[in-house]
């Protein structure tokens, strides 16, 4: 199998889509800022969880699924290698027999 980094332009787009899901959590944040006090302490928690719930739902929304260069097919979680921390993200495409790089990595904790 061979290993190939994947084209810039999927970087490119996953890394817009995190701009924008940082964007989306921003937004939570102001609104949470500007609504009147106080709050329970417990509300503070609630937020906090759900501006991350918001983040997540976001990015995932957002980001752009990996085809493959060579044959276009979608490669999804399945034909997806890298789970652990740290480790390099990459897709293996079985028609093509390549394993593209995404030059991403498992974030780490
Ligand atoms: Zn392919």
């Amino acid at each position: 199998m061979q290993r190939r980094p994947a084209p810039a332009s999927f970087r490119r787009k996953t890394l817009l889509a995190f701009e924008l899901s940082g964007l989306a959590l921003m937004a939570v944040c102001v609104v949470f800022f500007f609504s009147p006090p106080p709050w329970p302490i417990w509300g503070y928690g609630l937020v906090l969880g759900g501006c991350f719930v918001v983040f997540l739902l976001a990015f995932r929304w957002s980001a752009p699924p990996f085809k493959c260069p060579g044959c276009g097919r979608v490669l999804r979680r399945a034909n997806r290698k890298g789970f652990d921390e740290g480790e390099p993200i990459r897709f293996v495409c079985k028609g093509c027999d390549i394993e593209w790089d995404t030059g991403f990595h498992v974030p780490d904790g």
